[in-house]
């Protein structure tokens, strides 16, 4: 497993690969690596001759308040898992590879960054759209796989790849979840013991709006209002959101007609956890 930690010796690592008529499969990430970016790895691996992972905490996705500096980090575990699924090369920039002191262009979209993470996150999409832009230009993948964890993200990119015409094929790997059904996340680590008991609420409310839905409720204030109730009946929680939404426009819909998608964002102690699922009526 190679090891690049310049945006040159990626790229020339990436062209040479290529001369050989060899692909590459691409699986972006901030480190401290759990089953979930693992199962991304996974995916990739059998697309392609090649199997890159990256690893950088973007500063430009995270807003002054939020948690840059404490971002988890464990870059020797996170070597060793990649070994083991069958990286051929990890980027590991730092801070000054990607970002330059005269550095100066964005990427943003119109719509998509207006919902959900979005509105609380202002300055994130941006941020994602523009490492990921400067990532596939680095690494000059064939695929790219992103978790439906991030499910805006992963909409944002594919319509980025197309607005832009990145010749990238995006694939979405589903969610992968602890036994009680928290989804994994490096920020789960900040989580105390008490705290960690109640970020189950997050994938239970989803449980119980789609009971809902099953019984024939179609109002999404009502199922919000019950999500949101039974959420705050957890300690340490705060609502940021509870979203139901079309699952390509992430536009709000007041009643579940066709396939939707429910995403949220609850504060638990100082983590900021989402999850998302499709639902449908039956
Ligand atoms: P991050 O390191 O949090 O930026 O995530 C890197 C990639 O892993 C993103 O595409 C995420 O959507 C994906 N990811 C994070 N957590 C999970 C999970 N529990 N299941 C599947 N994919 C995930």
């Amino acid at each position: 497993m190679d090891i690049l930690k310049t945006k040159a010796d990626m790229q020339a690592w990436s062209a040479d690969k290529k001369r050989q008529g060899k692909t590459i499969s691409f699986v972006p990430t901030m480190g401290y690596l759990h089953k979930g970016h693992v199962s991304l790895l996974d995916i990739g691996r059998p697309l392609s001759d090649e199997l890159v992972l990256s690893i950088f905490v973007n500063p430009t996705q995270f807003s002054p308040d939020e948690d840059l500096d404490a971002y988890p980090s464990n870059t020797a575990n996170d070597l060793d898992l990649a070994q083991k699924a069958g990286v051929t090369a990890v980027f590991l920039p730092d801070k000054s590879q990607m970002y330059g002191p005269d550095y100066q262009t964005h990427v943003f979209l119109d719509h998509l960054p207006q919902y959900l993470c979005g509105r609380s996150r202002p300055v994130h999409f941006g941020g994602v759209a523009t490492v990921v832009t400067k990532l596939f230009n680095i690494v000059m993948p064939d695929v790219a796989i992103f978790g439906k964890k991030d499910f805006q993200q992963l909409a944002i990119i594919r319509q980025m790849v197309k607005d832009l015409d990145f010749n990238i094929r995006i694939i979405g790997g589903e969610i992968i979840r602890e036994e009680d059904g928290l989804a994994m996340s490096s920020r789960n680590a900040y989580l105390t013991t008490a705290q960690r008991a109640s970020a189950v609420c997050l994938s239970r409310a989803i449980s119980l709006l789609k009971q809902r839905v099953a019984q024939g409720v179609r109002s999404v204030p009502d199922l919000v209002r019950e999500m949101e109730t039974f959420i705050l009946s957890f300690d340490h929680t705060r609502v940021d959101y509870i979203e139901v939404c079309h699952p390509r426009t992430l536009e709000p819909v007041e009643i579940i007609q066709a396939e939707t998608l429910v995403a949220l964002a609850v504060q638990v102690g100082k983590s900021r956890l989402i999850d998302n699922a499709l639902i449908g009526p039956s």
